[in-house]
Order: structure tokens, then C-alpha cells, then sequence
């Protein structure tokens, strides 16, 4: 009897926490105010030098300027940066923000981004914020496009305008991974529109969740720029490694 009190009291407790504080730690589940727990925030790898000059990837060879895939492709964009390396537990926690519907994860990621990098943000003169877009039948299955959750806040943050209306999804790609290189770029070249109002944008900033070997980014950027856009940088939360 007194045991089950008990319990009813834990429980009771542990409901007013979630009532009191609803946010938990997107890397280790932990109940929080709001934000990322101190264990986890010391354990994260966030990107540091030496650097891709242009994606901003992690590089191993501190006498090279770029990364494999930056040095093969000659991405259109002029640079990039991502606060964490895609791996554990950043790549779990982006995972549940995207499959588990865990949105609030979004607003913590864009606060990082803010933090870290509202320098870059007044240095490349960013005009608009430009989410990467999903398909349409994806983004209603889903509920809602991460990309666009982190533009949301960045732009509430930075008081520069989200813009939903220069890229659009126009094919529905199947997963990349799947595809050899030239079928890939035949996809992606095939699955974006950018709007003739992207002309007036000089300095464009595209927003993502993960960045890889930037196929898609790439090719958003160079849509871009034959619309008339000067110039391309992205944020991503997370990268791989490019040695
Ligand atoms: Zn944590
Ligand atoms: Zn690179």
C-alpha cells in the first residue's frame, strides 16, 4: 500500500515536471528547462580546424584548402558552416528531429547556429533565409520540413526574412544513397525550381539539416545563380568529414 503511494507520488512528481518543464535534452532524453544538457554539450564534436575553405567540412591534411569533394566538384556556393560532426549522438538527435516529430529540436539547433555564427550571417550580408525544400507528399506525410522549422527561428533571431517563395520541390527524389553519381545529379537537377524572384536577392543563405557530399546544396546554388543570385552560403547542423 505505502509503496504504491509512493509511486503515485513519483509519478505525480514527474508529471509536474513535464508540465513545468516540457523540454528534455534532444542528445540524451534528460528533462530540462530548455536547451541542451551541460554532459552533453561537453561531449559534442562541433567543427573545428583545419577546415574545407568552402563547405567548411573537417579536414585531416592542414596544407589543403578544400575537401575531396569540394576540390573534385567546385561547388557553386561560396561557403558553408555546421556547428556539430554527423555522428553520435548529433546524428540520433537529428533523426527524431526529422522521423520522430521532435520540432522543438529545430529551435535549440537554430539557437546554436545563431550563436555560433551571427558574425557570418552580417559579414555575407544574408538577404533572405531559404530553407531547403521537401517534396510536397513528403512534407504532408511528415507533418512539416525540418529545414524550415530552423529558417523560421534563425529568421525570428537574425530579423532576416524566411523566404518559402524561391525554391521549390518539383520532382519527388528517392533516396539518393540508392544512385550512382550521374544518376544523382540528373535527379537533383530535375527536382528543384527557383523563381524568377530570387533575382532580386543578392546574398542568399539555403538552410539544412545535415550536409554531406552538398549534391543537393550544390545544385540549389547553382539554380540560383543562373536566376541571377550573386552570391550562395548555407547553414547545416550537422557534416560528415571530408579527407
Ligand atoms: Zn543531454
Ligand atoms: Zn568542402
Amino acid at each position: 500500500m505505502q509503496k504504491r503511494i509512493i509511486n503515485l507520488i513519483k509519478k505525480g512528481l514527474q508529471k509536474l515536471g513535464e508540465v513545468l518543464y516540457p523540454y528534455r535534452c534532444p542528445f540524451c532524453g534528460k528533462m530540462i528547462p530548455e536547451g541542451i544538457c551541460d554532459s552533453c554539450r561537453n561531449i559534442l564534436e562541433e567543427v573545428s580546424e583545419p577546415c574545407c575553405r568552402k563547405c567548411g567540412k573537417p579536414i585531416r591534411n592542414e596544407q589543403k584548402e578544400y575537401c575531396t569533394d569540394c576540390e573534385k566538384r567546385k561547388p557553386p556556393f561560396e561557403e558553408g558552416r555546421s556547428v556539430w560532426l554527423h555522428k553520435e549522438p548529433v546524428n540520433q538527435a537529428i533523426y527524431r528531429f526529422k522521423y520522430q516529430n521532435q520540432r522543438y529540436y529545430g529551435n535549440l539547433f537554430a539557437d546554436c547556429l545563431f550563436e555560433k555564427f551571427s558574425g557570418e550571417l552580417k559579414r555575407w550580408q544574408i538577404e533572405a533565409i531559404v530553407p531547403v525544400p521537401l517534396h510536397w507528399k513528403k512534407q504532408r506525410r511528415r507533418g512539416y520540413n525540418q529545414a524550415e522549422i530552423l529558417g523560421a527561428r534563425l529568421s525570428r533571431l537574425s530579423g532576416i526574412p524566411l523566404r518559402l517563395d524561391l525554391v521549390f520541390r518539383t520532382g519527388y527524389t528517392i533516396p539518393l544513397k540508392q544512385l550512382n553519381p550521374t544518376e544523382r545529379r540528373k535527379m537533383l537537377q530535375n527536382a528543384f525550381y527557383v523563381s524568377e524572384e530570387a533575382a532580386r536577392c543578392r546574398n542568399v543563405l539555403l538552410i539544412d539539416d545535415i550536409y554531406t557530399s552538398g549534391a543537393t546544396i550544390g545544385t540549389i546554388a547553382r539554380k540560383m545563380k543562373q536566376k541571377g543570385v550573386s552570391k550562395v552560403y548555407f547553414f547545416t547542423i550537422s557534416i560528415g568529414q571530408g579527407f
